[in-house]
């Protein structure tokens, strides 16, 4: 249990946001007290700022390294937050310094209603990057109800042009709704569209640039993402990983030298340039590892909050939420969470040797929060 929150602790609190309360400041003072506070930060000093929220585990894929199982454990209907709810914790988080919310699961779109939470969490002044992570199975059709609804960017994940190697790799025969789903959201008018593609080798590592092809068609901008062992890849071995060396060296032979990005950003892509000006990113999770700058937390379906991709347990705000605990309450289990957290997953699975997959399928199947599709990647 990393937070006890005694009586004392939950009368002052509580008392001292009735004194504040009752003093009504000015909506002007508030917000400037409230930009004054001092960022909260992790015991490395990575300030909370991301949060990417699991509205499902369901799918309607199931990619060989995320999903390739045939049966899985579902979260409970009732468990899964509702709008209200995830909108309610994402105003608690963003008070406390958040302002860049990503929708991801399993898969987005199969959230009934989707732009309706789309709708409120556009409404919280706070968050300055709404995004979502899809395959793009669903987006022709919600691409523009998404849009309507105030969501700013997409992120379509596709891993293959080829129709039998998607039906390889992802395991359904969906490539060309995929694809009519980035036109879809191209004519919607999102701006700042991408492409990720999980490179693997044997799998698609000859496929780099028929993507990249893609994505300056699409006016996206493609990243290349490290096979990494998390959560779902049951099957994963080092020798699958084809790295951000083998990517850049695979795209100069085919264009021509490639020139480094030098940007200030906590964002896991590197960006890179081709010689005709195509930027293109690489996630190297696995090989370069970016925990040092990490600000992301994600919360799943059914309001479990994990401090690292992974990291073994979560914190259970589900429970605080339905048995009535009040915002500043909650705010006290993030706050005294985060000020705790020393998560460097990544970096010490780069250190540890010899390295297979994080979980086996057994242990997946005795706690489907380390299922990658449910704790949002
Ligand atoms: N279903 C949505 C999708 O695929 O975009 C959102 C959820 S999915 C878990 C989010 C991202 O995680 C996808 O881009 C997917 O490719 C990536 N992912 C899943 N398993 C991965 C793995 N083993 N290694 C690297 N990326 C992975
Ligand atoms: Fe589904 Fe996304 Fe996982 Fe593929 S990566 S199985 S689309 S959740
Ligand atoms: Fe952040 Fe954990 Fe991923 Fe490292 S492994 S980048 S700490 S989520």
């Amino acid at each position: 249990m990393r937070t006890q929150w005694t009586k004392a602790d939950r009368r002052l609190t509580n008392g001292l946001l009735a004194y504040l309360t009752h003093l009504r400041l000015p909506p002007k003072l508030a917000r400037v007290m409230k930009q004054e506070q001092a960022p909260l930060r992790d015991v490395l000093g990575r300030p909370l700022r991301n949060l990417r929220l699991s509205v499902t585990d369901r799918c309607n894929l199931r990619c060989q390294y995320c999903m390739p199982e045939a049966d899985y454990v579902w979260l409970p209907q009732n468990d899964l937050l509702s709008f209200e709810e995830i909108d309610r914790l994402t105003r608690i988080f963003t008070g406390l310094g958040v302002d860049k919310v990503r929708l991801t699961g399993g898969e987005p779109l199969l959230r009934k209603d989707l732009p309706v939470l789309v709708r409120l969490l556009a409404g919280n002044p706070d968050i300055k990057d709404l995004a979502l992570t899809t395959n793009g199975v669903r987006l022709a059709e919600l691409a523009a109800p998404l849009q309507e609804a105030g969501l700013h960017r997409i992120t379509v994940s596709l891993d293959t042009l080829r129709s039998e190697r998607f039906r390889t790799l992802n395991q359904r025969d969906e490539l060309p709704n995929v694809l009519a789903g980035i036109r879809a959201a191209s004519r919607a008018g999102f701006q700042g569209l991408k492409i990720d593609a999980v490179v693997i080798r044997g799998l698609n590592e000859d496929e780099l640039s028929d993507l990249i092809e893609l994505g300056k068609e699409s006016k996206a901008e493609v990243r290349f993402i490290e096979y990494m062992d998390v959560g779902g890849a049951t099957r994963w071995s080092m020798e699958q990983v084809f790295a951000r060396t083998e990517i850049l060296s695979a795209l100069e032979r085919r264009y021509g030298s490639i020139r480094l990005l030098v940007e200030e950003s906590s964002a896991p892509a590197e960006r890179h340039a081709l010689p005709d000006g195509t930027v293109f990113g690489i996630i190297a999770s696995t090989t370069r590892p970016f925990c040092r700058s990490c600000d992301r937390s994600r919360l799943t379906a059914d309001g479990h909050w994990y401090l690292c991709l992974y990291a073994q347990r979560g914190i259970d705000l589900r429970r605080p939420l339905r048995e009535g605990a009040s915002d500043v309450e909650i705010e006290h289990i993030l706050r005294s969470s985060w000020k705790e957290r020393d998560d460097r997953g990544a970096e010490e699975r780069f250190r540890s040797a010899p390295r297979t997959a994080l979980i086996e399928a057994e242990g997946l199947r005795r706690d489907p929060h380390l299922e990658m599709h449910t704790r949002g990647g």
